[in-house]
């Protein structure tokens, strides 16, 4: 994200419950998942349950110069019914780029999202694509749907005749097996596209194209913030259960910056979910995790400073190192040692110490044992570990 001019923001775990109000009203996210309180000072708080409007209000704040392009991580906070891969506080990784609608930069966002996945040697993860038209065009497809689910009221599941009435397009949402049929036989939105917005859309998708990134596009991706307009977008992780695969998404939300009392600026986004994420990983076995966080590990039979000593030189040295404490035996130490999954143990006692060497011991068995002179320690284990 650095490499493509992004910088890090580090929002506040907390709002005035406004900035995320405006997300708008039927958003099950205001309606029921928000932690909210009042603090001493009676302000009506929320912990943040997702960046996108953190940061633009961070953007309407202080105004920096635009294109504005961010990224962050951290803890989000909903309140949930708890289950595998949906948690009350999960962990997210996202960008958001104020300042322009050029949907190059849709692509760009994309393709970030994308290489994520990619980077981490994720190979089951599909881009869902979608647009969701624009102010002009939105409210004439929402009125489509909400009649077209009106004339079948009798057939919807009770929950989503609920969902109609709050907004049609969450209908679409709905993973209920009764719901199903109406809403595959529903009007989509691109038969509804402006010009314009059907332009946009082709712009994002001819530099997905250009990129040799693959998408399927989703008429039925409609995400779970009302404010998102035109491209939107998910990534589901095919080693994942159906119900929670959604391991990240985003989209453009070109009216948030002028609905929390900025300038009209338009802005795109993503949040991945890097709970799932690590799920995806360990179901695709995508990489083993390391054997041990250290390299070396330092067995003092002196008393133990000299192992604090040589473990902070390690460390200077940028070489991980730990060791044991309490001044245990040189035994119950190497057994630590060979617990600790390092490749070497670091051997300083009464001899050593009088010789000036340390002894230096391959817990793999390659290379046996070696006094190696106490100066020359670091970069015998640096060429050992290359
Ligand atoms: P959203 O902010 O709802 O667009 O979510 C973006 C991503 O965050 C999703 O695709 C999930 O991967 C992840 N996510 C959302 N809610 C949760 C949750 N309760 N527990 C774990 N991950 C979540």
């Amino acid at each position: 994200m650095e490499r493509a001019g992004y910088g890090a923001i580090m929002s506040p775990l907390f709002e005035e419950i406004g900035v995320f109000l405006r997300l708008g009203d039927s958003t099950e996210i205001v309606t029921k998942e928000m932690y909210d309180f009042r603090d001493k000072g009676d302000n009506h708080i929320a912990l943040r349950p997702e960046l996108t409007a953190s940061v633009v209000r961070a953007y309407v704040q202080h105004r920096p110069p635009t294109p504005w392009k961010v990224w962050y991580e951290g803890p989000q906070f909903r309140y949930e019914r708890p289950q595998a891969g949906r948690y009350r506080q999960f962990s997210q990784v996202g960008i958001e780029a104020l300042g322009t609608d050029d949907p190059m930069i849709d692509a760009e966002v994309i393709s970030l999202a994308s290489s994520f996945y990619a980077d981490l040697g994720l190979r089951q993860v599909r881009l869902l694509l979608n647009s969701l038209g624009d102010p002009t065009c939105r409210p004439i497809y929402v009125e489509a749907l909400r009649e077209w689910f009106q004339s079948h009221l009798s057939d919807l599941s009770e929950q989503s005749q609920h969902t109609l009435l709050a907004n049609p397009l969450r209908v679409l949402d709905s993973k209920r097996e009764q719901d199903q049929q109406l809403i595959d036989d529903a009007p989509v939105m691109a038969d509804y596209l402006t010009a314009e917005t059907a332009e946009h859309f082709a712009g994002v998708r001819s530099g997905l194209d250009r990129l040799g990134i693959a998408y399927e596009i989703s008429p039925r991706l409609v995400r779970g913030l009302d404010y998102y307009t035109r491209t939107t977008f998910e990534f589901a992780s095919d080693a994942l259960g159906t119900a929670q695969n959604a391991v990240g998404g985003g989209g453009r939300y070109d009216q948030l910056a002028s609905e929390l009392g900025g300038p009209d600026t338009p802005g795109i986004g993503f949040a991945l979910g890097v709970d799932r994420i690590l799920l995806a990983c360990d179901a695709e076995a995508s990489f083993e995790p390391p054997d041990s966080r250290v390299s070396v590990f330092v067995i003092d039979v002196t008393g133990g400073v000299e192992a604090l000593a040589l473990c902070n030189r390690l460390q200077s040295a940028a070489i991980g190192a730990d060791r044991a404490y309490d001044a245990r035996s040189m035994k119950a130490q190497m057994r630590a040692a060979d617990r600790s999954g390092a490749r070497f143990a670091a051997i300083v006692g009464e001899d050593e110490i009088a010789n000036g060497v340390i002894t230096l011991r391959d817990l793999r068995g390659d290379t046996g044992q070696a006094a190696i002179p106490t100066n020359e320690i670091i970069n015998e284990i640096e060429k050992r570990l290359l």
